[in-house]
């Protein structure tokens, strides 16, 4: 049986999988790394860190997978392809000869570029960005991180502009580490995320570059998604091992539920949700403060070239919601349990919660609001609260996914779901009740790291297409709406009137 090993390096730990042709998980390991904050706003990752990490889990992987085989040493000789999913926009800056980090990596959370952000969109250069990157001008993303660390590390710009450093998202960096420096490279779909990337032409750009100072000495090649791109050193797992598939998690996520087609979407819910929306080959510029991004590029159904365009939304606030009454209420005891107790009511007795708390983001985008729980009565208890908690993650939801079928002017016909939150029955079935088609939830979850076994596979040969694939991805539950069209039509309006309350309450 022939294996594929995905790395899927996140934000806070970092995960290996071992997938078989089946695309079943037949070994794992996970270990967590350190987090800095080292002043408000600022979080940093030690990239040290994620590449020991990252290896120590591949190599648990690799000897649970010779245990299995009674203990022969061939667990390293089964794996034909690794692919690596990982945190995107994250920021690291490292020196080519040795392969050392001149400073911590800047997480995509750190806020520190926000000054910097807000002088360049009153310069006027918003637009143009959004342009030819499809993203919003964001601390977020890394090209002002990289910015930063040029300017703020002594002598990092003198020494990039000299060919001596590196930059990479964490894609590059498990990639050069693993080849021993041999390969410096990022696909499309990560390269989307740096702001510095044409989505069109899929080549860094020159105006971004100028418009950041960003020298071109720094940046890696551009491959594609899924390719031959090196070869893993035998000294890491004890076999050479092709590196054959690349991309960010929501990314690799969205390829690991099949949504190969355009109108297909999924949808995680995490701390926060994340929905991806295919448009195929079309990058749909949006009208409703979405990203156009880079879903991945080769191989598509029937054209190993082709490039892949997404439509990106998220929600703030989803499992986050769950924690809050869990912690900051102590309303439950763990997250599953708030399941039963919104199910103990039949409604939410016309209660809203509009979880703003760090304001709103798509389609509304308010700094300003906070958050709400509007229509209590006497009547109303904890269960209708707990209810109306997770429609309210629903409705968020269904908000980004009016938004993307108004920009791609594309029908929908299901959402396909993952995520920690995505077990929750009820939850699952309110989703399809307010969108008003079907919630899909498949057999594997673990979508991002199947995602770019998937994209390796594919390029070793393990699958022939994305018809195989896609005839492999099974089906857990499938959840259709029963809620009537008007129905739905007026609780979506009701939570709009309720959206509208929480507007514009923070004054600072
Ligand atoms: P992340 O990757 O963002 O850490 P996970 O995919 O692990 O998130 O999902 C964890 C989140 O989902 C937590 O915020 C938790 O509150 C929420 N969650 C987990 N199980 C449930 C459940 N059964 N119902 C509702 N929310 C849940």
């Amino acid at each position: 049986m022939r294996i594929i090993l995905a790395l899927d390096q996140g934000t806070t730990s970092s995960r290996a999988m071992a997938f078989d042709e089946r695309g079943q998980v037949v070994a794992l390991a996970q270990r967590e790394f350190a987090q800095h904050f080292p002043r408000p706003g600022w979080v940093e990752h030690d990239a040290d860190d994620i590449w020991d990490t990252q290896l120590a889990v591949a190599r648990e992987c690799v000897q649970k997978l010779s245990l299995a085989r009674s203990g022969q040493a061939q667990g390293a000789h089964q794996i034909v392809a690794i692919g690596i999913a990982n945190q995107r926009e994250t920021t690291v800056l490292w020196e080519r000869a040795t392969g050392r980090p001149v400073a911590r990596a800047i997480v995509w959370q750190d806020r520190r570029t926000t000054a910097r952000c807000e002088q360049l969109r009153s310069a006027g250069k918003a637009a143009l960005i959004q342009r030819k990157t499809g993203l919003m001008l964001d601390a977020y993303f890394s090209a002002t991180k990289l910015e930063w660390l040029l300017d703020q590390v002594p002598g990092a710009r003198a020494r990039a502009e000299a060919g001596e450093l590196a930059f990479g998202t964490i894609d590059s960096w498990l990639i050069f580490k693993l080849t021993q420096g041999r390969v410096h490279a990022t696909d499309p779909g990560n390269a989307a995320r740096t702001l510095l990337m044409n989505i069109h032409t899929l080549d860094w750009d020159d105006e971004l570059l100028a418009l950041f100072h960003i020298p071109r000495a720094v940046l890696p090649r551009i491959v594609p998604s899924s390719g031959m791109l090196g070869e893993a050193a035998p000294q890491w797992l004890g076999a050479a091992i092709p590196i054959a598939g690349v991309a960010g998690d929501q990314q690799a996520a969205t390829f690991g539920q099949a949504c190969f087609a355009p109108g297909m979407a999924k949808n995680t819910y995490g701390t926060g949700c994340f929905m991806l929306m295919n448009t195929g080959t079309q990058a749909v510029a949006s009208r409703n403060r979405l990203l156009t991004t880079v879903g991945w590029q080769g191989p598509a159904p029937g054209d190993a070239r082709r490039t892949a365009y997404c439509l990106e939304g998220s929600v703030f606030m989803a499992g986050a919601t769950v924690q809050w009454l869990r912690d900051g209420l102590q309303m439950i005891r763990t997250a599953p349990d708030i399941e039963a107790l919104a199910a103990s009511v039949p409604d939410t007795g016309d209660v809203y919660l509009v979880p703003a708390f760090a304001g709103l983001g798509a389609p509304d985008w308010d700094g300003r609001a906070r958050g709400a729980l509007v229509g209590l009565t006497r009547g109303t208890t904890r269960a209708h609260i707990a209810r109306a908690a997770l429609e309210a993650i629903a409705l968020q939801s269904a908000d980004l996914f009016g938004a993307m079928v108004r920009d791609a002017g594309m029908q929908l016909t299901e959402l396909r779901v993952d995520g920690g939150a995505s077990s929750n029955d009820l939850l699952m079935q309110m989703q399809a009740d307010l969108l008003g088609v079907p919630v899909v939830r498949p057999q594997v979850t673990e979508t991002t790291a199947l995602g770019v076994a998937y994209l390796a596979g594919l390029a070793t040969g393990v699958w022939c297409g994305g018809a195989e694939i896609a005839a492999q991805w099974a089906v857990d539950r499938r959840f259709e709406p029963r809620l009537a069209e008007p129905a739905r039509r007026a609780r979506v309006a009701r939570w709009r009137e309720a959206v509208e309350r929480s507007r514009g309450w923070a004054k600072k």
